[in-house]
């Protein structure tokens, strides 16, 4: 008999979805279906999650009703993980408050659970993605913000209030940039996609000569893309900010390594796109930042499920909490 979990991952602007079949080993992973986000609507996103839930459910073309075992949200945080409730999502504010695990678990007929993105994330790269068969793993997204998901000696990690693995808001540079947060310094501020751009576009209105300059008086704003483009043409500017950023990441994976002996560091996210360019700069800083008690280094690399990261951990979430016993590895 199969037994599916669905994975339901909900961001900003798209809500992704897909089943996992756990009666075979390895799961096997299903087809990714992804529907807008309809943002500003929050009775609009439940039910858009639950067509499409349902949608995928059907071409499951599951016989019997406890083939469907249940089903995973990984979303925005912070959330009640327990209450199955969105506490405060910056992208997503309409659904503050919201039941959203009651909600679409009535809506689907299925036992749902409700978790973190990053969380979820990480959780999904340790099952089924680069860190399968690791036992300690951290996961870092830089995207629009930095967020993290730790697996440790096997377990998701979520504190006392359900707020580890807040990785993106780690003080790397004390007295350094202010965050939406509230501190200063955030690893947030210097090595997400969208931070990366701003500092390239805010130093050029304070005057610095940048290749740039152009073509943020065209488009009114820069990627992240944009700044390492710039940084391979050789242009200063671009190079210190790519270099803060990576520098960044560095001191943050030898500061994870030194709380946790992980053995994988895994970067996903937008601006993992950047491959090597980002990778080989973070690893040459690493190296030269580690200790040199012991020659065990944690190996950084890049996720491989890719963007569908957070909905097969979503259902591996659902997994791992409705059959305790073999979700946990
Ligand atoms: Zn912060």
């Amino acid at each position: 008999m199969h037994r599916y979990f669905m994975g339901i991952d909900l961001g900003g602007t798209l809500i992704k979805l897909a089943a996992i079949d756990v009666s075979t080993d390895p799961p096997a992973l299903g087809e990714v279906l992804r529907a807008s986000t309809p943002a500003g609507n929050a009775e609009g996103i439940v039910a858009t999650m639950i067509k499409a839930g349902r949608d995928v459910l059907d071409r499951l073309g599951a016989t019997k009703p406890e083939e469907l075992a249940g089903v995973g949200i990984g979303a925005p945080g912070p959330l009640d993980r327990h209450a199955g409730v969105i506490v405060n999502a910056p992208n997503l504010p309409e659904l503050s408050g919201m039941p959203l695990r009651d909600r679409i678990g009535q809506g689907l007929h299925l036992p749902a659970v409700l978790e973190n993105d990053a969380n979820a994330a990480a959780w999904g790269e340790h099952l089924f993605g680069a860190g399968r068969g690791v036992k300690s793993v951290v996961l870092l997204t830089l995207g629009t913000g930095v967020g993290g998901g730790i697996v440790a000696d096997g377990r998701l990690v979520h504190g006392t209030h359900g707020f580890a693995g807040e990785l993106g808001h780690m003080i790397i540079h004390p007295g350094g940039l202010p965050c939406t947060c509230g501190q200063a310094g955030c690893l947030e501020q210097y090595a997400s996609a969208a931070n990366i751009a701003r500092r390239a576009a805010a130093a050029i209105h304070q005057g610095r000569k940048s290749v740039l300059s152009t073509l943020l008086e065209e488009r009114g704003g820069l990627s992240a893309a944009d700044v390492n483009d710039a940084r391979g043409r050789g242009d200063a500017l671009a190079g210190e900010i790519w270099d803060d950023a990576t520098y960044s990441l560095a001191v943050a994976c030898v500061n994870l390594q030194r709380l946790l002996d992980c053995q994988m560091i895994i970067l996903a996210g937008g601006l993992t796109r950047a491959g090597e360019d980002l990778l080989g700069p973070i690893r040459r800083h690493y190296a030269e930042l580690n200790w040199r008690m012991t020659d065990v280094p944690a190996q950084i690399v890049l996720a491989a499920l890719e963007d569908d990261t957070g909905v097969y951990g979503a259902a591996g979430v659902a997994w791992k909490e409705i059959d305790r016993e073999h979700g946990e590895r």
